[in-house]
């Protein structure tokens, strides 16, 4: 079966920094098409994929892929066993598989699941790592459209980060460390965050170290969040001891039927949910939000720091995302 890709430059509205990786100006992603059903990936270079790689995964992938496509959990079952890693491609093709059955079916994607879709959650909106009166400027230009922000740390100067943007505004604060700091640092500096309203930690401390994670949850009194921790959901039991929740992303885990696994493996586990994203357009975006409704909180906003959206889909209300109510994902180019 013929797999039609398509690669676009993302250009980014400012050059983005986190805590590991020098500041870029655009991100690459990859749209597939699949029988009428499009789906996209944005892969990750930590997670050892480029559009490239996704190319060739597509190339591979085509000619086996079975006639039937209305039965999405073999075809992903034959996709998983077919490509091995490559979870950003297969992200792509479940999305489009789900896009192409939902728009057979005439329904959008929160109603094939059956879910209430007044139930989203409000969307978070970046602020990448900068010198801190900059970050201030960002977050002061954001701070009317957005009731959340999720500020980007793990600098030497986190601390005043945080006191410099809680002088122009008094919005919940979500934090992301990116994996960058040793768990003791990471238990002094949420003491200090927590005096300035800081609501959650999001990866304080390395991917793998999980006693690391488990000591600074057990030392801080704000809720941990593990993201680059945890991709599948055959991560979660081993980390439900150790973080408070988990941030679940497509491209990490491979798509929405795999993101659905691992919202039913987490709440078994008591773990809350965060549901976030890559620089994406509104395709990847949109098809995310589909899942809100069973998630805590949400960090959509990767479509809002581009300036050339292919898509439209989604949408803020305030914030609160609005899914759209056509069949499938609900994109229109
Ligand atoms: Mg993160």
């Amino acid at each position: 079966m013929d797999i039609i890709s398509r690669i676009t430059d993302l250009r980014l509205q400012h050059p983005f920094k986190i805590a590991r990786r020098a500041t870029d100006a655009y991100r690459q992603v990859i749209s597939v098409e699949i029988e009428g059903g499009i789906g996209e990936a944005a892969p990750a270079r930590f997670y050892g994929e480029t559009v490239q790689t996704v190319r060739v995964a597509l190339e591979t992938i085509g000619p086996e892929l079975p006639d039937d496509l209305d039965a999405i959990h073999d075809v992903m079952a034959t996709v998983e066993a077919t490509l091995g890693g490559n979870y950003a491609a297969k992200s792509a093709i479940d999305m489009a598989l789900y896009d192409r059955l939902g728009k057979k079916l005439g329904v959008p994607l929160y109603q094939l699941w059956g879910l209430n879709p007044h139930k989203t959650p409000y969307t978070s909106f970046t602020i990448g790592l900068d010198e801190p009166e900059v970050m201030a400027a960002k977050t002061k230009q954001a701070e009317e459209a957005y009731p959340i922000l999720k500020v980007k740390l793990g600098t030497p100067r986190d601390i005043e980060i945080i006191q410099a943007l809680r002088n122009v505004t008094d919005k919940p604060i979500y934090v992301d460390a990116n994996t960058a700091w040793t768990p003791k640092e990471a238990v002094r500096k949420i003491r200090e965050l927590a005096r300035y309203g800081v609501e959650l930690i999001e990866q304080p401390t390395k991917p793998h170290d999980l006693a690391g994670l488990k000591f600074v949850r057990e030392h801080s009194e704000l809720p941990i969040i593990a993201d680059e921790s945890v991709k599948r959901a055959s991560d979660i039991p081993m980390l439900a001891e150790c973080v408070d929740g988990i941030n679940i992303k497509l491209v990490k885990c491979g798509g929405l039927l795999e993101a659905h696994r691992m919202i039913h493996v987490a709440r078994t586990h008591g773990l809350s949910i965060m549901i976030g994203c890559m620089i994406e357009s509104s395709l990847g975006i949109t098809a995310a939000a589909h899942l809100t409704p069973l998630v805590d909180y949400a960090d959509l906003d990767g479509n809002l720091l581009i300036v050339n959206d292919p898509y439209t889909g989604v949408t803020l209300d305030k914030g609160k995302l609005i899914l759209p109510e056509c069949p499938g994902i609900g994109v229109t180019e």
